[in-house]
């Protein structure tokens, strides 16, 4: 989810959600407003298509329905973050419509005084009564530039508030997408990045690559060393990782010991050559333990490569890359295999 778009944008969005959830009789809950939402907004291509499915279909869409679409198409991770947000931000809705009624109350009432005025005009025969007249429009005037100027004042302070949620919701995002050991980005946030790169990879018909890595013997360090230890040499490992790879370049951790490293438009050859890398660094690197100077020693890992084909998954090109991982951890360990060939380098 991203829910980064402009205010006006957000209203629009906004309309229609509640158009879509008026249409379908459901009650504003944050989970089928979520649904809902990311359905107008259409950041979320699969949901988008499975709704559309649904309604050409003429599938019923209930509450239970929307409920398995929450669950399949935005991931139950968020859903604490995003009713948290939600509440704040229909509190937030709610003070602003109250402000426009009261606004609306304040006016019309303005307006059945400039009513009566005109009434009272027909009867007008002396300077007193006119100045009198006039005296009340002045009020009246007045009275309406104050209410629009109030209005204006807290529908500033709103859209002030507005902003402060859409960066709470940044950051929330940011947290759910980062593996908070080592700081790197977390498989949710990986799944993400490759559907950007899938895309972007036909576009342009250019390929990327992934590297998967898996650190060799690992269990050794946690016995020997302990879990602690093991966590900071993660952590280690991770940062080698980032330090190494390009701007555009992403640095994921896959699972446990398991690393992944995406290579927008990056052949084999190219992906080679930054595992090379890896390896060269892991093998000049001595780990000692910061606290007791305690020696460790050498760490190193078994990498699988593969270069994304037109047509794949992403769960395919990962697979092909894990294959080949495997392949370098039954052949010796310490080793860098390409899948196209599966022949050990
Ligand atoms: P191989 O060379 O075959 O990969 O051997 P290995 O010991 O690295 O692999 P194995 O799958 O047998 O063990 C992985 C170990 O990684 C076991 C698990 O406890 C450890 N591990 C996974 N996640 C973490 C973590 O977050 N912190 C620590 N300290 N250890 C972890
Ligand atoms: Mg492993
Ligand atoms: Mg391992």
């Amino acid at each position: 989810m991203n829910y980064s778009e402009s205010n006006s944008q957000a209203g629009e969005f906004l309309r229609l959600t509640l158009g879509f959830l008026a249409q379908h009789n459901l009650s504003a809950t944050p989970v089928n407003y979520t649904v809902w939402y990311e359905y107008a907004s259409g950041k979320n291509p699969k949901l988008r298509q499975a709704i559309d499915q649904m309604l050409k279909k003429k599938l019923p869409l209930n509450s239970n329905h929307v409920e398995t679409l929450y669950r399949k198409f935005i991931s139950d991770g968020d859903r604490v973050v995003i009713s948290r947000l939600l509440t704040k931000l229909n509190l937030m809705l709610r003070e602003i419509t109250s402000h426009v009624v009261e606004t609306e109350g304040d006016l019309s009432a303005h307006g059945q005084a400039l009513d009566s005025l005109a009434d009272q005009i027909k009867d007008v025969h002396d300077f007193d009564s006119l100045k009198e007249i006039i005296d009340q429009m002045l009020d009246t005037t007045r009275a309406i530039i104050q209410s629009g100027s109030r209005l204006q004042t807290r529908m500033k302070v709103s859209s002030e508030d507005l902003k402060q949620l859409h960066k709470e919701l940044e950051i929330s995002q940011k947290e759910a997408r980062t593996d908070s050991l080592t700081g790197l980005t977390n498989r949710r946030g990986l799944e993400k990045r490759l559907e950007i790169e899938r895309i972007r990879a036909r576009q342009n018909n250019a390929p990327f690559s992934v590297i998967m890595l898996d650190i060799d013997h690992f269990k050794a360090v946690n016995d020997t060393f302990g879990h602690l230890v093991g966590d900071s040499l993660l952590k280690g490992f991770a940062d080698i990782l980032s330090g190494l790879v390009r701007r555009n370049d992403l640095a994921a951790r896959y699972g446990g010991e398991e690393f992944l490293i995406l290579l927008p438009e990056t052949n084999v050859e190219g992906a080679y050559a930054v595992s090379e890398k890896i390896r060269n660094i892991l093998l000049k690197k001595e780990w000692t333990i910061k606290d007791s100077g305690k020696h460790i020693g050498q760490i190193k890992a078994s990498m699988g490569i593969a270069q994304y084909k037109l047509g794949e998954t992403r769960n395919e090109v990962i697979t092909r890359a894990d294959e080949a991982m495997y392949h370098a951890k039954s052949t010796g360990r310490d080793r860098i295999v390409i899948h196209s060939d599966l022949t050990a380098c």
